[in-house]
């Protein structure tokens, strides 16, 4: 019996390999672009991280995370989300980073506990970005133009982006308090996770994927409503940057993310139509969450984080280009595995893609997998030509074939590699 992968984690295999790759590229020379560096962090955290940043009453928190004592007897956790990691690490290395504003950006696989389905793995990837030490508007606009930007590059169409603000700590108690004498009147409407936790984390109501509870908050108050003046001036400030930069966008005073450390500005491009897994890319602004891991300074923040997966399940599965091959290096017999062997690896050291044959296929066959290959040229290396230092050149697109030098057929290898 095969032993079977990790349920939710997924092998990525060719082609899709390789427009996971492509689209990595893309991401990176966009963040480039947008004067963006990368930033590394380890898979593992201490558990404290997530549980103080992402909030311990969040689902992600509560069951989603992978969390293990390792043989020294410290609570770790694979990480579920990308950014907690880097304000880690900016705070930890804050004197390499420079000077504000920092812009980083991330790659690389998260992990979730949650019940796998089209658009839901245990193990995931993201592409994040994020913009250090700036409160202006126009820094959260320049986010969301970076990442509308990319989406739109990458060939995604019939995307909406979705707005809304979360207010910060003068005025969101109130609302919590608001909302959650709300959801008091529905208690018996709620779910149970948000019948729990109704008092201590009352937003997170709005984020339930469960229908009840979709049906029950449909008129709860609108945290709009009740932005304080400089949380308002803000996010009327964001949506004129957007409007500048020529970004279409919607309010929608429910999306509150299901993390905790959002202040102000939260954003999702989403794709209609897609059930509770149409949000494709999402973040927000995050001011208190370097004081709330430690730091000491204030660093105002926002940034974003992509599906990888769900945007590659919205792209199509085009294939991917096959390993493209040059020269298919033929042999006439077993004793010359060895000069092709020999052949093979000094052409791939010039930078010739060349493919040969180890298993002693017949001619034959070798012929039909040159074709197959897609090589433009076939070397024929057969024991009486090896003798006279000799190959058969055969010159695919014209239909041609010539002994030749073995030296001049290198050349002429080398020559039409640089004719492309
Ligand atoms: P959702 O509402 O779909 O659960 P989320 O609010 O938990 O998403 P974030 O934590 O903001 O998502 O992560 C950003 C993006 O990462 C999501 O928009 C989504 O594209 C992707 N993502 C999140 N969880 C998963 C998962 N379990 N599997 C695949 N992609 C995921
Ligand atoms: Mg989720």
């Amino acid at each position: 019996m095969t032993l079977a992968s990790v349920r939710g984690m997924k092998d990525i295999l060719p082609p899709e390999s390789a427009r996971f790759t492509a689209l990595e590229a893309a991401f990176r020379s966009h963040a480039g672009r947008f004067g963006f560096r990368e930033v590394r962090t380890p898979v593992l955290e201490r558990t404290e991280l997530f549980a103080r940043a992402v909030g311990e009453s969040t689902d992600i928190v509560e069951k989603e995370m992978y969390t293990f004592t390792d043989r020294s007897g410290e609570s770790l956790t694979a990480r579920p989300e990308g950014t907690a990691p880097v304000v880690r690490a900016l705070l930890s290395n804050r004197a390499a980073t420079g000077e504000w504003p920092v812009r980083l950006y991330y790659i690389g696989p998260m992990f979730r506990h949650e019940r796998p389905q089209k658009g839901r793995l245990r193990q995931f990837h993201q592409f994040g970005a994020e913009l250090f030490g700036t409160d202006a508007p126009y820094a959260d606009a320049e986010v969301i133009a970076f990442l509308h930007g990319f989406l739109r590059e990458s060939g995604l169409g019939g995307v909406s982006l979705e707005i809304n603000s979360l207010g910060d700590p003068s005025c969101r108690p109130a609302y919590n308090e608001r909302l959650s004498a709300f959801l008091a009147a529905r208690e018996g409407e709620l779910c149970d996770d948000c019948r729990r936790r109704r008092d201590r984390n009352p937003l997170r109501a709005l984020d339930c994927k469960s229908e009840r509870c979709v049906k029950a908050t449909a008129d709860a108050p609108s945290v709009l409503d009740a932005l304080c003046g400089p949380c308002r001036e803000h996010f009327a400030a964001v949506e004129a940057a957007l409007s500048l930069a020529g970004i279409p966008f919607a309010r929608n005073s429910r999306m509150v993310r299901g993390l905790d450390y959002y202040r102000r500005t939260t954003f999702e491009f989403v794709i209609p139509g897609m059930g509770a897994q149409n949000t494709v890319a999402a973040g927000g602004r995050y001011d208190g969450l370097a004081e709330l891991i430690g730091g000491k300074e204030r660093v105002p923040a926002i940034g974003f984080a992509i599906g990888v997966e769900r945007l590659l399940m919205l792209l199509g599965d085009g294939a991917g280009p096959e390993p493209a091959v040059d020269v298919y290096l033929a042999t006439s017999g077993p004793s010359l595995l060895a000069e092709a062997f020999r052949w093979k690896l000094s052409l791939l050291g010039k930078g010739i893609r060349a493919e040969a044959d180890y298993d002693g296929r017949s001619l034959k066959s070798q012929f039909r997998r040159a074709d197959r290959s897609g090589a433009k040229v076939v070397v024929v290396l057969g024991e009486e030509e090896a003798r006279r230092g000799a190959v058969v050149y055969r010159d695919m697109a014209r239909g041609t074939q010539e002994e030749i030098p073995m030296d001049e057929a290198v050349r002429r290898l080398l020559r039409s590699e640089k004719e492309g």
